[in-house]
């Protein structure tokens, strides 16, 4: 009753006379009301964690539920008439990431906070964040994603600090996001800005002029970069990101009366990716102006640092240019130059270990490795790679600073607000104690021979996909079957994980059922995921889905047993109505290129059964779940990192000895899609999987394609099936983040 006159009071009128806008502006203010009476967390050691990207998704659901008042407000509004779910699609979701690092980003700030730990995190406020996705003439088309609207979560502040870029002075402006935890703690997000930023110089889709930096600097993240203009803009983002952040901290530590000698003693800061790596040499200079020495400085920023490596694909790892950052942070030069200078005379000039390579780069990595204490991956298979492949020389000198994170989601979003009706109903089983310590979901196995257990995990499952399959008739115009199997394929397109092999499935299915073959049962092909805008295979592949999605759903003989769906602008509010319909969770990578993935936990969570190689934390799923409840193929990581030393694979080999290969090649240039997509388009990608198929998508098309046929089979196996879902849930406990933060901080940041 105390919380319904609250929400009336706020709302100034009756619920149910209240709009659906105004039932959101009302939670949206009643929900910080009650957030600002939590004080936050606070702690003798404050953990920062600096990250270009927070992918935080909506943030009303996962504020009620942290606060523990969502069943209470549920209640409150299905009184009035209303629907809680009807008034969070009211929000606009915060388009601050790309993919899984962005997304992790999001779950470490809920499961910090949930621990109790003091932990802010810093990044940028995006204007139009990544760019929202549409699809035109089967064609990905990117335009601008204008999530800021009004009522916002963001609060602006008074803070601001002095930015030097190119040698003249800005000013920035903070704002902060409220970071709840799981009934406990309270922490903050600092996105920084500048408000001499101009959202109307963005024409033609997401075109601006790059040079402008006083207008453009926060409009977009990860701005196009293929040009020299677009790399200097990506060095003034993240110098801004993390001067911002040196001189926040510095500021927090000195109004505590904190010996900045000591600095160590009472910060950490985590690195996510090497974005953010200037904060190391722009600490040094800050602390140099306090009046230390460049060795004390090193020292102290060397213990306070540490670094995570998210991917061993070597385009990720930044290595910018001398003359670009001599232009815009003159100032960092001597600095970097220091560092590098002490690097060279430790190591007798290896030019493996250098900061400033020959050809007069900066490898920002090597900044981390060097003047930081901690290097981890991000699951076991990759700190493995890390340490004996991509990074060899620096564990040959630093062993004892390599570690591994297996990657984590929080519980919260992916499976108590994702599927409220399977959280509520495994609290009726086990209770709600896996809340708060997620290995209990084990708890669950005593049902394994549980017939009435094991149907109604079904009975959910089916609810789900009942509902996605009306979400998608609405949203995309498609009708699929809800009692075909749902394999889905949703994150961003990547050759590496190899969305193109299973087009190529579908390609040889398609051929399969038209030769009078049928699958064992009907499937439904579900994709999602944002191509970046100057990649252009991967827009080709995108384009050769959508083509497929034409042909195979308005082919009667074809789409009574296979459909295709893209969805278009992947993000996580429609992750959150995707994962818990999926049966099948394919992640079918090139071994030893997906450093962990987080998707495939999601999955796992929400009782879908893997589909995928032995890559990143597939490994570690199947581990837990046993081989029997998962379906692996594909060569391994040893062997894949094997055919690059020896330059071993050959496409076209592949092309010429298999007929059924050549056959489903041969038919993207045919007739059929022709006649639907672009030719061009269509060409390029096939002369690049036959030439070039950097990601070897032939190596392991046809086991794909075998293990595939068996995984359709099974499931008509409906008591094998539903036991290989209830596992899945049951061993998933693992792949909680508040397991993979409690070990950053028992292993690298020890907080107090
Ligand atoms: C979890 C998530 C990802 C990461 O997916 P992977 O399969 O691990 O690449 C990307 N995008 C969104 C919206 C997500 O929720």
């Amino acid at each position: 009753m105390e919380l319904e006159n609250q929400f009336t009071q706020v709302l100034g009128k009756s619920i149910a006379d209240a709009t659906r806008k105004e039932l959101y502006a009302g939670l949206v203010t009643l929900v910080k009301q009650r957030m600002t009476g939590i004080p936050e967390t606070e702690g003798k050691k404050k953990l920062y964690y600096i990250s270009a990207e927070f992918l935080t998704g909506k943030q009303l659901g996962k504020n009620l539920i942290n606060l523990g008042i969502y069943d209470e407000i549920d209640e409150i509004l299905r009184k009035n008439g209303k629907q809680l779910s009807n008034v969070e699609d009211a929000e606009e979701e915060p388009s601050l990431g790309n993919g899984g690092l962005g997304r992790l980003a999001a779950c470490f700030m809920d499961s910090i906070a949930t621990l109790g730990m003091a932990g802010d995190g810093i990044g940028l406020r995006y204007h139009f964040g990544l760019f929202k996705q549409e699809f035109i003439d089967h064609k990905q088309h990117e335009v601008p994603d204008t999530w800021l609207g009004k009522p916002c979560w963001l609060e602006k502040t008074d803070v601001t600090f002095p930015i030097e870029l190119a040698g003249k002075t800005y000013h920035s402006r903070m704002y902060n996001l409220d970071v709840i935890g799981y009934k406990n703690g309270h922490n903050q997000l600092h996105l920084f800005d500048l408000d001499s930023v101009d959202e109307s110089i963005v024409h033609d889709g997401i075109e601006f002029d790059k040079t402008d930096i006083a207008k453009n600097l926060t409009l977009f993240l990860y701005p196009d970069d293929s040009d020299k203009n677009g790399q200097l803009l990506r060095i003034y983002q993240q110098y801004f990101m993390v001067s911002n952040a040196a001189q926040m901290i510095i500021k927090e530590e000195k109004d505590k009366g904190h010996d900045l000698h000591h600095l160590d003693d009472y910060i950490a800061i985590q690195i996510n990716d090497t974005h953010p790596s200037m904060v190391i040499p722009e600490l040094v200079r800050l602390l140099i102006k306090e009046g230390m020495s460049m060795k004390e400085a090193a020292n102290i920023v060397t213990n306070v640092c540490a670094y995570t490596n998210h991917t061993i694909l070597a385009e990720a790892l930044e290595k910018w240019p001398m003359d670009y950052l001599n232009e815009v942070v003159p100032q960092l030069m001597p600095i970097i130059g220091g560092l590098d200078y002490a690097v060279v005379c430790a190591y007798n000039d290896n030019e493996n270990l250098n900061i400033i390579s020959k050809d007069n780069r900066v490898h920002m990595a090597r900044i981390d490795m060097h003047y930081g204490h901690s290097i981890n991956g991000v699951a076991a298979l990759h700190t493995e790679i890390l340490k004996q492949q991509e990074l060899r020389p620096f564990f040959d000198i630093y062993p004892d600073k390599f570690n591994n994170k297996t990657n984590g989601i929080t519980f919260r979003r992916w499976l108590m607000h994702c599927d409220h009706t399977l959280s509520t109903y495994i609290d009726q089983l086990i209770g709600e104690s896996w809340k708060s310590d997620a290995d209990h979901l084990q708890d669950l196995m005593q049902y394994y021979n549980n017939e009435d257990v094991l149907n109604q995990l079904d009975a959910i499952k089916h609810q789900n996909k009942v509902e996605f399959a009306a979400f998608i008739k609405s949203k995309e115009g498609i009708e699929i079957d809800p009692d075909s199997i749902f394999d889905v394929q949703v994150k961003r397109m990547h050759e590496y994980k190899r969305q193109q092999m299973n087009a190529l499935w579908i390609i040889y299915e398609y051929l399969r059922i038209k030769n009078g073959q049928r699958p064992a049962h009907p499937i439904t092909v579900i994709f999602g995921g944002k191509a970046a805008p100057a990649y252009y295979m991967a827009k080709d592949i995108i384009h050769l889905i959508l083509c497929l999605q034409e042909l195979i759903n308005n082919d009667p003989e074809v789409s009574p047993w296979l459909k295709v769906v893209m969805i278009k602008n992947y993000n996580i509010s429609k992750a959150e109505k995707t994962i818990p319909a999926a049966d099948v969770s394919e992640q079918i990578s090139l071994a030893s290129k997906e450093a962990s993935g987080t998707g495939n936990m999601k999955f796992m969570l929400n009782g879908a059964v893997t589909l995928g190689t032995a890559d990143g934390a597939n490994v570690e799923i199947r581990d837990l779940v046993g081989h029997e409840n998962i379906y692996v193929f594909g060569r391994t990581s040893d062997e894949v990192i094997n055919l690059y030393n020896t330059s071993g694979y050959h496409a076209h080999e592949y092309y010429d000895r298999s007929e059924s290969i050549h056959r489903v090649i041969d038919f993207i240039t045919g007739p059929e899609l022709s006649k639907i997509g672009d030719p061009a388009l269509l060409g390029a990608l096939k002369d690049n999987l036959i030439n070039k198929d950097w990601f070897m998508t032939l190596l392991d098309l046809e086991s794909y394609c075998n293990v595939k046929e068996t995984l359709i089979y099974d499931y008509q196996n409906r008591e094998k099936w539903k036991r290989m879902a209830l596992v899945n849930i049951a061993k998933a406990g693992f792949f909680s983040s508040d397991r993979t933060i409690a070990e950053y901080n028992r292993d690298i940041w020890h907080l107090r």
